[in-house]
């Protein structure tokens, strides 16, 4: 069985990542930063790893997903405002890093993952205990939690198509969700919506990424 440290070494790359989001990257909510500094990223990774877990970069997590580059969960988590009572939908649990990253902020995170095998893995999840407020489902994003909504918060981890209607229909009034939405090209636009009161939402466009796609049904 694997066995989970977190060494001096861990946290000292640690340190030198969030010291370079914060410097070189220009995130500037300490509180993102501040989350980030205690979650163990290498936790989340295969052993193999551990050395280069605080680089910042993408890395497989197997069924040909990644886990998001630490700027890209920065800069989402950023967007997202996060308050330490929000009820906060996560499109794509993947790794489960993002979803610590909002528990961590005291966010009540509602993830939902469309492959089995990575939905499964929550089971060995080695922070669960320190996370219950994490809740795990199995399922199509697409479709959002209907008998948990309205959430103050939505977040899309994966390449969306268009703004998904059923996720718009379950964010409350003056509630933001945050997504890459995919261009004609091979890149996607990072949207933050607000919806208003009578059923309209704002836009506002921010910076281009590269995500996994977000893909209909489960498997
Ligand atoms: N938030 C993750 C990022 C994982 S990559 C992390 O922190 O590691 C995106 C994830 O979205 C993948 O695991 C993929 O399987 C999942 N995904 C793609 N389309 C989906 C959908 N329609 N519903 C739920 N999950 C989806």
């Amino acid at each position: 069985m694997r066995i989970f440290e977190d060494t001096y070494l861990h946290k000292g790359l640690r340190k030198q990542l969030i010291d370079f989001l914060r410097d070189e990257r220009k995130i500037t909510d300490e509180d993102v930063l501040a989350a980030m500094n205690r979650i163990p990223r290498h936790f989340f990774l295969d052993s193999a790893f551990d050395r280069i877990a605080y680089e910042d970069r993408a890395f497989p997590i197997g069924e040909g997903q990644t886990i998001s580059q630490p700027y890209t969960v920065a800069y989402q988590t950023q967007l997202l405002q996060i308050k330490k009572t929000d009820s906060v939908l996560e499109i794509g649990t993947g790794s489960i890093y993002q979803a610590s990253v909002l528990a961590e902020m005291g966010a009540d995170v509602f993830t939902i993952e469309r492959q089995k095998k990575l939905f499964d893995a929550q089971e060995k999840f080695p922070l669960k205990d320190k996370y219950p407020n994490i809740h795990f489902f199995y399922g199509d994003g697409y479709q959002g939690l209907p008998d948990y909504a309205p959430f103050d918060k939505i977040l899309i981890t994966a390449a969306a198509p268009y703004i998904p209607e059923k996720l718009m229909a379950q964010l409350k009034v003056g509630g933001k969700m945050v997504l890459p939405v995919q261009d004609i090209d091979d890149a996607q636009t990072m949207l933050r919506i607000t919806k208003n009161d009578d059923g309209t939402w704002e836009e506002e466009t921010f910076d281009r990424f590269s995500f996994v796609p977000m893909l209909k049904g489960n498997v």
